[in-house]
């Protein structure tokens, strides 16, 4: 089940120095030779050097931020050359920057991809994907448990163009199959979902899309390249919101679609006219963040299994979602395709309605009340106030969102203190 490549994150095997062609480096950047695969690297020395050029402008070790909205040529000759040559260089803003063409390389490393597209936001980069590659009359096929603006997406305004979603049962492969027919391009599934946590076999979910001639994507945003590399299953298109857990700090927005250059060189194409593009200074601040993301994701891993542990055995506590625990229904596949499990934890407070599930997120010290997950700040919130308040309770229930429900999203803080503060807010 394990993927079949050489994945090595935080292990000790030895890099081997190798020199790679280095054709998407800026003009600046030409001058490094010699570069390290960071896709044979652990996951931390990548974070930390992987896209970056060896030497920089100013012999500076950090990037500096480029902010130019446009980029000039020396001459009407030197306009035809890039043109004629194809150069690698910038040209107007809007269809890149040199920040952000850093964190691609970064990014498209520690998914051990070919490439990488940054966008606006999470939700600017799987709208930017979709658009690309569906055509009216077209269908795709989701797990119905997702981020509640991919379905809205998916249901109010890719219909407009014509193209269907059908959602299937999550973790129902027989289901995903019948719903596929010729009009079928892609199968879509989060994993692990939010904010139920269940994971997808991805040997199984790649063998349908292989099988029908269906492309796949997977959201991976919840799981991050530290903890599964889709790409080393075959799946061709990994989303993150980079929001999360890359950028770390709860500080930017960012999306990114992550896959083969081939495939990709079109979706590109279509962000430079839609402009989904994210700024030279939201780039800086998602560079410096991935310096740590190996560091943080471990201590997510880590405070996120101690925090489910204690709130399973907790009285107050009906159920606990969180992939690695045993209770869990995905714990297994869980288990054979993750390194950790993340920070993300979903429970049920016992014999709670609304209210009193309320004030146990009222009585926490220490998590923020507030929706996104994946920084270095704890988040605490309840599913039916922040995120489905407006959904009629029927609809609700579909979802599986219960008034007691609460999602915690743990940071980086130490597990001991915020096992106290839950402690403390469930025994108010
Ligand atoms: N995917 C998942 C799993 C999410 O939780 C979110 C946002 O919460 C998104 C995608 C969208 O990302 P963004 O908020 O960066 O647009």
């Amino acid at each position: 089940m394990n993927p079949p490549a050489t994945t090595t994150s935080n292990s000790t095997a030895t890099i081997e120095p190798k020199t790679v062609a280095t054709p998407d480096l800026p003009t600046h950047e030409k001058t490094n030779r010699s570069t390290f695969d960071y896709t044979l690297a652990g996951t931390s020395t990548a974070s930390v050097h992987a896209g970056e050029a060896r030497q920089k402008p100013n012999d500076a070790i950090t990037d500096s931020i480029c902010c130019s909205s446009t980029y000039t040529f020396e001459s009407t000759e030197s306009i035809l050359k890039y043109i004629r040559e194809k150069q690698d260089r910038e040209e107007y803003g809007r269809y890149g920057n040199p920040n952000e063409k850093v964190v691609e390389r970064k990014l498209a490393a520690l998914d051990h991809a070919e490439d990488a597209i940054i966008y606006s936001s999470g939700m600017a980069a799987i709208v930017g994907l979709l658009m690309t590659k569906l055509n009216a009359g077209d269908e795709i096929v989701f797990f119905d448990q997702c981020y509640h603006r991919s379905r809205e997406f998916c249901a109010k305004h890719l219909s407009r163009f014509g193209v269907i979603t059908r959602q299937v049962k999550t973790g129902d492969y027989d289901a995903m199959e019948a719903a596929i027919n010729s009009k079928t391009k892609m199968i879509v599934s989060e994993s692990p979902t939010n904010p139920h946590l269940s994971c997808i076999d991805l040997e199984q979910f790649v063998a349908i899309g292989k099988a029908h001639e269906v492309e796949t994507l997977i959201d991976a945003t919840l799981a991050t390249p530290y903890n599964v590399l889709p790409i080393e299953y075959g799946v061709d298109y990994v989303w993150h919101s980079a929001t999360k857990y890359m950028g770390g700090h709860n500080d930017l927005l960012a999306g990114v679609i992550c896959g083969s250059k081939e495939k990709l060189e079109d979706v590109r194409k279509l962000r430079g006219i839609l402009g989904g593009i994210n700024s030279p200074h939201n780039m800086y601040l998602l560079e410096r963040g991935l310096k740590t993301f190996a560091l943080r994701m471990e201590r997510h891993n880590d405070n996120g299994l101690r925090i489910a542990r204690f709130l399973e055995n907790h009285p107050r506590v009906e159920r606990v979602y969180y992939p690695g625990l045993e209770s869990h229904p995905s714990h297994e596949i869980a288990k054979q395709t993750m390194k950790g499990f993340g920070g993300l934890i979903t429970f049920l407070v016992k014999d709670a309605d609304w209210r009193r599930t309320a004030d146990v997120i009222d009585a926490c010290r220490i998590p923020r009340i507030a929706p996104s997950l994946g920084g270095v700040e704890s988040l605490i919130e309840q599913p039916l106030v922040m995120s489905y308040f407006d959904y009629p309770p029927e609809i609700r229930a579909q979802f599986g969102i219960p008034d007691n429900m609460i999602r915690m999203s743990c940071g980086i803080e130490d597990g001991d203190d915020l096992i106290a503060d839950l402690k403390q807010a469930l025994d108010a």
